[in-house]
This record gives C-alpha cells, sequence and structure tokens, in this order.
C-alpha cells in the first residue's frame, strides 16, 4: 500500500489518501487538487509534487 499526506506538500491540508500503487494516489490527488485547492480542473499538473511525497503504507 502507498500513502501521501497532502499536508506534506501543501501546509495546513489535514487529508491524506492510500492506495495500492502511486496511481490509485493519484487518481485521489487530482480530483483532492480541485475540490480543496482551487485546480481549474483536475489535469495531471500536481503529480510532479505530489509522486515525489507518496510513502510505503
Ligand atoms: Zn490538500
Amino acid at each position: 500500500m502507498k500513502r501521501f499526506a497532502c499536508g506534506d506538500i501543501i501546509p495546513g491540508c489535514a487529508s491524506s489518501f492510500t492506495a495500492a500503487d502511486d496511481e490509485g494516489i493519484l487518481v485521489q490527488t487530482r480530483r483532492h487538487a480541485v475540490e480543496a485547492h482551487g485546480a481549474a480542473e483536475p489535469g495531471t499538473d500536481s503529480d510532479v509534487l505530489v509522486r515525489p511525497a507518496i510513502r510505503p503504507a
């Protein structure tokens, strides 16, 4: 399993995500970027920030 805590890259965000693999995390964080952080659309722009912060869970 993999885990990503959004607060690791965006201080103050309490959201965290778990999934079987990196792609499972990224599917969730693309949507989260729109819903919580004002991204215009659920694209892959955030992947470059999220991917290095994904940890084994
Ligand atoms: Zn967040």
